[in-house]
């Protein structure tokens, strides 16, 4: 439980954070809240020879809507997030799933940005923002460039992330009138990764017709992944409870989880089908249509 000797750099600017990575390469890693690397070193899952702590570049922590997006700060801690006005009132998907990550100690420190960029299945984000049609920013010697989140997470602990780059923003669109989502997650206790977790977020017209969805799932696959067959069966529709049943055995059918110490994977799949159908109708509640 003790981590392999590392050099500790903490810049004060992005810039100065990126030019670290280009001098030490593959053997520097970015540290945010630390609350996943950390532990990681010390199992020695993890053993960077240079440790670059963003945690004190100011400018990186923020919520606020902008130009047709909600827009998150990489280093905004998970306790911003909860106790967000904007993020309750508008978002409340985003709040669902802040509330169940870790406790309170975890998320005073830990950060939207390193829970996205660590890749990990089991994060409760990665799905969110997947339901959420999200975009993330990433900072380069190249400059910035926007990657679609469908396209960000890549296989198991993966990102789309180069080895010199850094997270700096979470980009969402602003959900149109008649909104909702919900996130769901089964866990063995409080505070512990999701068995599975369940991401919505819908949009309906004034007939009470689905416009869009977002249905992703959280730590049934190597990465996190969006039931895209499950969207596609409910979108243009009117939600009816069959339908629901049908896209969330879509769902169930679809995920591809392994058995292990929080159950098998029948029983994580029942557990998907039931979460799914469960948020679908918090959901629709929360979208406000009759
Ligand atoms: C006891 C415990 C329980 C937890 N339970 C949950 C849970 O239920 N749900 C959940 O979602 N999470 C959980 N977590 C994880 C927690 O949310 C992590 O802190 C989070 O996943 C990583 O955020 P961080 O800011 O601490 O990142 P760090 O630990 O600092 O970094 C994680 C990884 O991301 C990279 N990284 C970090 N920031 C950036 C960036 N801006 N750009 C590029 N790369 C970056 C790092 O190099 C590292 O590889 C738990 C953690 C603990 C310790």
């Amino acid at each position: 439980m003790i981590p392999q000797a590392f050099n500790y750099e903490a810049p004060t600017t992005l810039a100065g954070a990126i030019a670290l990575l280009q001098k030490y390469g593959s053997d520097a890693k970015i540290m945010s809240g630390g609350h996943s690397l950390i532990p990681m070193m010390k199992l020695r899952l993890a053993t960077p020879e240079h440790v670059i702590d963003i945690s004190g570049i100011k400018g990186m922590e923020y919520i606020h809507e902008e130009g047709g997006y909600l827009k998150i700060g990489a280093l905004t801690k998970e306790v911003a997030l909860e106790e967000s006005q904007l993020i309750h009132s508008k978002y409340p998907l985003i709040t669902d799933a802040t509330k169940m990550i870790a406790d309170p100690s975890v998320r005073n420190l830990a950060t939207v940005g390193g829970n996205l960029a660590h890749g990990d299945a089991a994060n409760d984000h990665p799905a969110v923002m997947l339901a959420l049609r999200a975009t993330v920013l990433a900072s380069g010697p190249n400059g910035d460039r926007e990657i679609s989140i469908d396209d960000f997470f890549l296989g198991f602990f993966t990102t789309a992330l180069e080895a010199d780059e850094i997270l700096t923003e979470i980009r969402i669109p602003i959900p149109p009138a008649r909104s909702g989502g919900a996130y769901l997650k089964m866990e063995r206790k409080v505070g512990d990764y999701a068995t599975a977790g369940v991401a919505v977020q819908l949009s309906l017209d004034a007939s009470g017709h689905c416009q869009q969805i977002g249905i992703a799932l959280t730590n049934v696959s190597a990465a996190s992944l969006r039931s895209s067959r499950a969207e596609e069966a409910l979108r243009g529709q009117m939600l009816s409870d069959d339908l629901i049943q049908k896209a969330a055995t879509m769902a169930a059918q679809d995920c591809d989880p392994n058995a292990d110490l929080r159950g098998s994977v029948a029983y994580k799949r029942s557990i998907v089908k039931t979460l799914v159908a469960r948020a679908i109708h918090i959901a629709v509640e929360r979208a406000g249509v009759q």
